[in-house]
Order: C-alpha cells, then sequence, then structure tokens
C-alpha cells in the first residue's frame, strides 16, 4: 500500500479551516475531511428527533440507531444520515449550535471516532476540526491551528450566510461564534486547543489567496511529495 499522509487542521469557528483545507486538499491530490460536518449530523438527528441537547440518555439511546456514513462526489464531502443525504441540511446556523452541544458529550465523541479515523487509515488526508492534532490523530504529519480575530471570523460568516439568503445579522453571528468557541474550548472532553506540536497560522490580516499559499507552504515543508 502507498504511505498516506495526514495533516490535522483545527481552529474556532469561522478561521477558514474548510474553505482553506478543501483548496489546499486539492492541490496536494488529498481527501479532505470536514469532521465539523459528522458532528452536524449527529445534532440534525437530535433536532430531528425533538430532543433537547440536555436530554443526554435520549440523545445516548439514540446513537445506535444513527448509520453516518461520509462520501465524495466530485472531490465534496457528503453526509449520509441513515442513507439519506443531509449534505445542505446540516448547514443552517440552528444546526451549528446543537452541534456545539452535542460534540461536548463523551458518548457522541466516541460514536464517532472510528469513522474520522478510518478515513484517514486509507487516505492521504486533510482533516479539519477542534480536536484532530490532540485526539483523532495525534500522530498526524503535520498539525496547523488555523485562527484569527473573532470579528473578522464572524464578518466572514455573516458574508458566506448573506450568499445563503440569510438575513441573520452581524451582531447574532458574532454572539452565536463566541458562544459557540467557549463551549468548544471549554468542554471536558476533547476540547478546542492548540497542540503542543502545531504550527499557528492565523489568517486575520491575509487575504483568502495567501492564507491557502501560507497552509501550502506549511505542509510541503514538512511533507516530501
Ligand atoms: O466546524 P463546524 O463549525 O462545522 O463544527 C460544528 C461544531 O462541531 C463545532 O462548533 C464543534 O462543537 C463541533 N466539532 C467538534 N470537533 C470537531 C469538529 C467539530 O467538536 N472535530
Amino acid at each position: 500500500m502507498n504511505k498516506v499522509y495526514s495533516v490535522a487542521i483545527d481552529g474556532p469557528a469561522g478561521a477558514g479551516k474548510s474553505t482553506m483545507a478543501r483548496r489546499a486538499a486539492a492541490e496536494l491530490n488529498f481527501v479532505y475531511v470536514d469532521t465539523g460536518a459528522i458532528y452536524r449530523t449527529i445534532a440534525y438527528a437530535v433536532l430531528n428527533n425533538g430532543i433537547l441537547p440536555e436530554e443526554t440518555d435520549k440523545i445516548d439511546a439514540l446513537l445506535p440507531q444513527l448509520k453516518v456514513k461520509l462520501s465524495w462526489k466530485d472531490g465534496v464531502q457528503h453526509m449520509y444520515l441513515n442513507g439519506a443525504d443531509v449534505s445542505k441540511k446540516i448547514r443552517l446556523p440552528e444546526v451549528s449550535s446543537m452541534a456545539s452541544k452535542v460534540s461536548a458529550l463523551p458518548s457522541v465523541r466516541a460514536f464517532l471516532l472510528d469513522t474520522q479515523r478510518n478515513v484517514a487509515k486509507t487516505n492521504s488526508v486533510i482533516m479539519d476540526g477542534r480536536d484532530i492534532g490532540t485526539v483523532v490523530l495525534p500522530d498526524a504529519d503535520v498539525k496547523i491551528y488555523l485562527s484569527a480575530s473573532a470579528e473578522v471570523r464572524a464578518k466572514r460568516r455573516f458574508l458566506e450566510l448573506q450568499e445563503q439568503g440569510r438575513s441573520d445579522s452581524y451582531e447574532d453571528v458574532l454572539k452565536d461564534m463566541i458562544e459557540r468557541d467557549y463551549r468548544d474550548m471549554h468542554r471536558q472532553v476533547a476540547p478546542l486547543k492548540q497542540a503542543d506540536d502545531a504550527v499557528l497560522l492565523d489568517t486575520s490580516d491575509l487575504s483568502l489567496e495567501d492564507s491557502v499559499a501560507a497552509l501550502l507552504h506549511i505542509i510541503r515543508e514538512r511533507i516530501d511529495l
């Protein structure tokens, strides 16, 4: 079997992880794995079943009934929940907020661990999330912690939502983002933090093109492709 490489990218919401990781993966011919989408899929199932985030017994009882699958079409990751493609539905802001609540549950994290690791066993991956360099792929060849100021990140997310035709205010987007980051950074299990051996890349003052170039530079310096 050919050698496979793994690049772990972690960081707060709206740091540009998915856009940049997708671009870099296409350039390097790696598979881009968006782990946030996997947590969102669980959150979507929880919402759909009318379960509240604090009803942890109900969430634990729901998990064995969920079949979560990832597949790629033309390099785009699709999420399947019990056979249905939910890739679009998991992008709603209510799903974002629920994802950051259910992802704090150890049972949910344990349920999704192998799904994430298995992809990296057989493919060279760029995987992004919150705990990829610290928990999911602690031996990743390259670890990057991607960040930007809360205001810059909220502005990017606000413009993205506007493009989708949503009318959420900038203030609401910023508030939601700050709350979500707080939950992600302060949970007991697998909190968002920079791994000791991760390279910090702050994109606050960089254009998308420059950010992608910086990301590729960090990867190529560490992996001989
Ligand atoms: O990256 P994205 O914003 O789509 O992730 C949604 C939520 O899923 C995050 O706020 C976080 O709570 C959770 N998540 C996580 N661990 C990951 C990826 C996402 O806890 N590896």
